[in-house]
C-alpha cells in the first residue's frame, strides 16, 4: 500500500532531548519492551535542558521579593526576566501585557474567572461546546453562559458564534475558546474568532493548553483586532515539570480591584483595617512564587525556541498524517473530529486522534494497548465530557442516568496524542497492535 496520501517528509529525531525514552515496561505475555507514550495530552516529559537548568540554578536557590540577600536578589531578577521570555514566546505585548505566574491552566482560568466580577447581571460568557471542564466549569459557575455550536466534525461553528454575538448585542464580556481540542485536536481559528468578538465589544480568552505546546502563538498580530486579550497554558505539557501555568493579559485589568487569593506578596501596605494592592502581577501572585517551576519553563521555552515552532509543528503533523494514512483503511474503527482528507485539514489539527473499536470498551481497548504493546493512551472523557457526549450522540436523558447512577460504566473513547520526541516507528507498532484487536491487520 503507499501511503503517500500527505507529503511525509524524513522526520526528524528528537529522542536525544529527553531522559527515560527507552524505559522498559512489562507485557502481558512476558518479556518487556521500551514504553511507548501516546499520552501526551495530559503530560509531556521533561526536557533533558529542563532537568540540567534545575540544577544549574540549584545552586542560587532563594525566595523570590522576601530579602536583601544575593540568593534572594538573584532569584527574583531571574523571576522577573522570566516574564519577558514567557511574554515573547506568545507573542504578548511587554508594554501593556502581564504575565502571571499560577499552578496550572486551570488555576488561570478560574483565576480569569474570579477576577471578571460579574457586576452587571446582564453580561454573558460565550464559550463552547469543546472545551475541557477548566475552561467550563469556572464560567459557568459564576456567571450566564452561552455556548458556541459545534458541527458533525466537532469543529466550531463560526456562524453561530456571530448569531450569537449578534443575538446578545453588546452583552457578551468575554468569548472563551481552547486554542486545540484535546479531544478531536481541532485547531479553533483564534484570530477570526478574536476579530469578531472584538467587533462586538467582547474580550477573547485563549485556553492555550493544547495549543502553545505544538503550534506558535502570536497573541498581538499586525491586525490589532485579531489580538488575543487572556492566554493560559500548563508548563507540564509543553516539557517541563508540573506546578506552573501562565495566565496573560492586559496589566490594566489586573490591576482593578482587589486580588482574588489574598497574602503575602499582594500588598504594598496593610494596616489594622486598610490595604494597599501591589499592581499586577505581584498583586494577583500570593504567596512564595514556584522559582524553580519558572526557571523549569523557562528552559523548556529556549529549547522549544531553539527547535522552532515551525518544526514543531511540522513535525507532529508528520506524524498525525502517517497514522491518519493508514488507519483510516482499518475496519471496525470510528474516529471522532473527521478524518483529515488533505495537508489543509491537517493543518487545522494538532497531533491528538481520539477513536472506539467496534464492538469493545474504551478502557479494554487502552488496557489491550498498554499489556500487548506497552503503549500509553488514555481513555474516557478526558474532562470534556459535553463535548465526548456530543460526538458519540448521547442525549442527555442518558447522561441522567448516569448521573444517578455514577458506577454505571462510563461512555467514553481512546486518545493518541503525540508530541515532538514519538516516531513513525512507534505509530507503526502501535497500528499493529491496534489492528490486532480491530481484527484487520494492515
Ligand atoms: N485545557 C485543555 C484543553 C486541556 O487539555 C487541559 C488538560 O488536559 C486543561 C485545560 C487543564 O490543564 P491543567 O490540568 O494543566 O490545568
Amino acid at each position: 500500500m503507499n501511503f503517500r496520501f500527505f507529503p511525509w517528509t524524513q522526520p526528524t529525531n528528537y529522542g536525544h532531548l529527553f531522559l527515560g525514552l527507552d524505559t522498559q515496561v512489562p507485557l502481558a505475555a512476558g518479556g518487556s519492551v521500551p514504553g511507548i507514550n501516546f499520552d501526551n495530552g495530559a503530560t509531556t516529559p521533561p526536557f533533558l535542558s529542563v532537568l540540567e537548568e534545575i540544577n544549574r540554578f540549584a545552586p542560587l536557590y532563594g525566595s523570590v521579593h522576601r530579602g536583601a540577600g544575593y540568593k534572594s536578589v538573584v532569584s527574583s531578577q531571574i523571576y522577573e526576566q522570566a516574564r519577558t521570555e514567557v511574554l515573547r514566546f506568545v507573542g504578548g505585548d511587554p508594554r501593556s501585557d502581564t504575565v502571571i505566574f499560577v499552578k496550572n491552566t486551570t488555576e488561570a482560568l478560574n483565576k480569569l474567572a474570579n477576577r471578571f466580577q460579574n457586576k452587571n447581571k446582564k453580561e454573558v460568557i460565550l464559550t463552547t461546546w469543546m472545551e475541557h471542564h477548566s475552561n467550563l466549569l469556572p464560567w459557568r459557575e459564576r456567571f450566564d453562559v452561552d455556548y458556541i455550536e459545534i458541527d458533525e466534525q466537532g469543529r466550531l461553528r463560526m456562524d453561530d458564534l456571530r448569531a450569537k454575538l449578534e443575538r446578545y448585542q453588546g452583552a457578551v464580556k468575554l468569548v472563551t475558546v481552547t486554542g486545540a481540542s484535546n479531544v478531536t485536536g481541532h485547531r479553533n481559528p483564534i484570530h477570526k474568532i478574536a476579530e469578531l468578538s472584538h467587533r462586538y465589544g467582547a474580550r477573547i480568552c485563549v485556553d492555550g493548553a493544547q495549543l502553545v505546546p505544538h503550534a506558535s502563538v502570536d497573541m498581538r498580530p499586525s491586525h490589532s483586532i485579531e489580538h488575543i486579550d487572556f492566554l493560559a497554558f500548563s508548563a507540564h505539557k509543553m516539557y517541563a515539570p508540573f506546578g506552573t501555568g501562565v495566565l496573560i493579559g492586559p496589566r490594566a485589568f489586573f490591576d482593578q480591584g482587589a486580588p482574588d487569593y489574598q497574602g503575602g506578596g499582594t500588598a504594598q501596605m496593610v494596616t489594622p483595617d486598610r490595604v494597599l494592592w501591589y499592581d499586577a502581577p505581584a498583586k494577583e501572585e500570593a504567596g512564595t512564587p514556584n522559582l524553580m517551576g519558572v526557571v523549569a519553563l523557562v528552559a523548556a521555552i529556549r529549547t522549544l525556541s531553539a527547535i522552532g515552532m515551525k518544526k514543531v509543528l511540522q513535525h507532529e503533523e508528520g506524524l498525525l498524517g502517517y497514522a491518519y494514512e493508514r488507519l483510516r483503511w482499518m475496519e471496525g474503527i470510528t474516529f471522532y473530529g473527521g478524518i483529515p482528507l488533505n495537508q489543509q485539514q491537517l493543518s487545522q489539527r494538532i497531533g491528538v486522534i481520539s477513536f472506539n473499536v467496534e464492538g469493545l470498551f474504551h478502557e479494554d481497548v487502552a488496557e489491550y494497548l498498554a499489556k500487548e504493546g506497552g503503549i500509553s493512551v488514555r481513555n474516557g472523557c478526558f474532562c470534556a465530557q459535553p463535548y465526548v457526549q456530543r460526538l458519540l450522540h448521547i442525549s442527555r436523558q442518558e447522561m441522567e442516568r448516569h448521573i444517578a447512577n455514577p458506577s454505571l460504566p462510563h461512555p467514553g473513547m481512546v486518545r493518541v496524542s503525540l508530541a515532538l520526541y514519538n516516531t513513525k516507528e512507534e505509530i507503526d507498532i502501535f497500528l499493529d497492535v491496534l489492528g490486532r484487536i480491530a481484527g484487520s491487520r494492515l
